[in-house]
């Protein structure tokens, strides 16, 4: 390759790059076997007489032109762009690499997945059983918080990860659940969160609000997914009971359900998509409020992976103890909402993820099913 087409190169790649809103990129090479052959012409012609290797020579070359011309920077651990130049043909190729955005979501409205849930029958093709939609719900949080998010990034597609997910007939009030989008081959990354944080709340209003919106990275991403699940839990449920509750019970259970261990074993709901097992989950505390005589609100925080409901109902004494026997009443309606999820720590380092995941190896990872935290 001359210097004239060399020069002609970087003029492409620059004009390519111009459509794109970036701070940083990496100049990476593909120098076929063939060129190494090559090497002293070429060093000739860009007049570089260092001993290194020839890719470094020209991908420096091309980077620092590309740095001076488009006034960005070069970052060799996460570039937002990486160009890979094949300088013997002179074709290269533009990588985007994904934009991260965390912050929280409050689900409002019941029946509302986590994610796109498809028709069972027909598995999105649309039948006369969901109305043709092909869905088993008409929206999704990931939905409304990532649409919004990928007109005003320009990007080609998204992924929504929640720190754990809800039943679909529970909310999620209070603080909310920690989620990361990532937004993929964006053309913008310089945009105010504060505009995506209203397009999303005016358009998705009354069903799902997001708040604290914050520009992230790969590796928070790691975090929340490797710490979600054992991450604690607060949640509220409206109990409804079959008979009258009794003042004095409820105090005996707030004071008998503080600090301990629940053991559980897998509830039947769920044993299709989880191994049959005894779980020892810490429960922090539980506080009961009468709202009249049958109906008892509590609030629970628990350790990530308890099966809330079944605290309640105590799934055919399964779960040991449970409020229902210990209030001897069984209870009719259970109304659960989420009211906070504890933040994955992001300062926390990689080493002490492991250390964590080491720990708890095994059960946060036994399966990925519809309901992927337990409530
Ligand atoms: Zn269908």
């Amino acid at each position: 390759m001359s210097k004239a087409r060399f020069g002609e190169l970087v003029e492409k790649i620059v004009e390519e790059l111009r459509e794109y809103e970036f701070r940083n990129l990496v100049v990476g090479a593909r120098v076929p076997a063939e060129l190494r052959e090559r090497e002293d012409e070429l060093r000739a012609s860009f007049r570089i007489e260092t001993g290194e290797d020839i890719k470094e020579d020209i991908t420096r070359a091309i980077g620092s032109m590309l740095q001076r011309r488009l006034n960005v920077s070069v970052e060799y651990q996460n570039p937002e762009i990486v160009v890979l130049v094949d300088v013997f043909s002179g074709e290269y190729e533009i990588q985007v690499n994904p934009l991260f955005i965390k912050g929280y979501y409050r689900k409002l409205k019941k029946n509302i997945p986590q994610t796109p849930w498809y028709c069972r029958y027909c598995w999105g093709r649309g039948c006369e059983r969901c109305g043709f939609t092909g869905r088993e719900y008409p929206e999704s949080v990931s939905e409304l918080v990532g649409e919004p998010a990928l007109r005003i990034f320009e990007a080609l597609s998204y992924k929504f990860h929640g720190a754990g997910r809800e039943d679909v007939d529970a909310t999620v009030i209070g603080t909310g659940r920690p989620f990361i989008l990532e937004l993929k081959h964006p053309r913008k990354r310089f945009v105010d969160l504060s505009i995506l944080e209203r397009e999303i709340n005016e358009h998705a209003q009354g069903r799902v609000e997001v708040s604290g919106l914050e520009y992230s990275s790969r590796r928070e991403l790691r975090i929340l997914k490797s710490l979600s699940p054992i991450a604690s839990k607060t949640y509220e449920a409206i109990v409804e009971f079959d008979g009258d509750v009794s003042d004095e019970r409820l105090r005996e259970i707030e004071e008998r359900f503080r600090g301990i261990v629940v053991e559980q074993r897998t509830p039947r709901r769920v044993l299709r998509r989880r191994a049959d097992k005894i779980r020892q989950k810490k429960l922090y505390y539980v506080e009961a409020e009468k709202i009249d005589e049958k109906t008892v609100k509590f609030k629970i925080k628990t350790q990530g992976g308890l099966y809330v409901k079944e605290l309640i109902d105590g799934d055919d004494a399964s779960t040991k103890p449970n409020i229902a026997e210990a209030l001897g009443r069984r209870p009719l309606k259970i109304d659960l909402s989420v009211i906070e999820v504890e933040a994955p720590r992001s300062e926390k380092s990689e080493k002490d993820v492991e250390l964590v995941l080491d720990r708890y190896s095994g059960e946060h990872l036994e399966d990925h099913g519809r309901d992927e935290e337990p409530v």
